[in-house]
């Protein structure tokens, strides 16, 4: 997890334009505050209205530069067609954030190869939370630590064996909220680990190359996208680092 700034300021024209028809539609958080206004209209109500909106379609553009194209939980790569529009506070129970901008972030969702592992074992409510991860096994859980606060990543130590731990015990109920120690993430973070860290002769590059590396993999690219899992292999080569000293 890392932070995700999200920006309010009035260049911003693809949120002011959505935010703005939500006010026009009364779906805006100051309105749903107010039983009155759309009584019968739950937060998955609201929620299944705003996503038709013209305006919705150019926010997640927006919110999928904003994030680099990457997941809000586990940085796996997304792009429009593999990603999920996430409510941090669940919309089930908040609803005047059901359609709220500042409660949307954008996660990867299941993926062809995890489906197919997954309707392998029977697809069981046990054995889907072995493979589902981030929104889809969250659902309308809330978290203790979320990528809408600036300190969030201090909080989760990346290790060189693809694990992920919490440094307190918050973390380490949100790391199982989100999955975050699926097998598929697992293996995932820790082939992109030994990716960044052994050079194309598989031998180990030095302490200060991976220092280099640390901070230059959290650098956006020209066409303003991450690195797939760059938060992991930046926190792992600095836990690895701390490890050797
Ligand atoms: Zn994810």
């Amino acid at each position: 997890m890392r932070y995700i700034e999200k920006d309010f300021s009035c260049e911003n024209i693809d949120v002011i334009a959505y935010e703005t028809e939500l006010i026009e539609n009364k779906l805006d958080k100051c309105n749903l505050s107010d039983a009155a206004i759309h009584p019968t209209m739950s937060g998955p109500n609201v929620y299944d209205v705003v996503k038709s909106f013209d305006s919705f379609k150019k926010l997640k553009q927006a919110m999928l530069r904003e994030q680099g194209y990457i997941c809000c939980y586990c940085g796996q790569s997304i792009k429009d067609s593999t990603c999920i529009v996430e409510h941090v506070l669940p919309k089930s129970k908040y609803r005047h954030l059901a359609g709220e901008y500042e409660n949307l972030l954008l996660s990867c969702k299941p993926t062809q190869e995890e489906e197919t592992e997954r309707k392998k074992t029977g697809g069981n409510k046990k054995n889907n939370i072995k493979y589902w991860h981030c929104d889809k096994l969250k659902e309308n859980e809330e978290l203790n630590y979320t990528p809408l606060q600036n300190d969030c990543a201090s909080h989760f130590i990346y290790l060189d064996n693809g694990e992920v731990k919490g440094d307190d015990m918050l973390a380490n109920a949100d790391i199982k909220t989100l999955g975050l120690n699926c097998n598929y993430l697992k293996n995932r973070r820790y082939n992109a680990i030994l990716g960044a860290i052994f050079d194309e002769d598989n031998t180990l590059i030095s302490n200060e190359e991976m220092e280099q590396y640390a901070t230059l993999v959290m650098k956006r690219k020209q066409d303003g996208s991450l690195v797939e899992f760059c938060f992991v292999i930046a926190g792992a080569i600095n836990h690895l680092l701390k490890k050797d000293k």
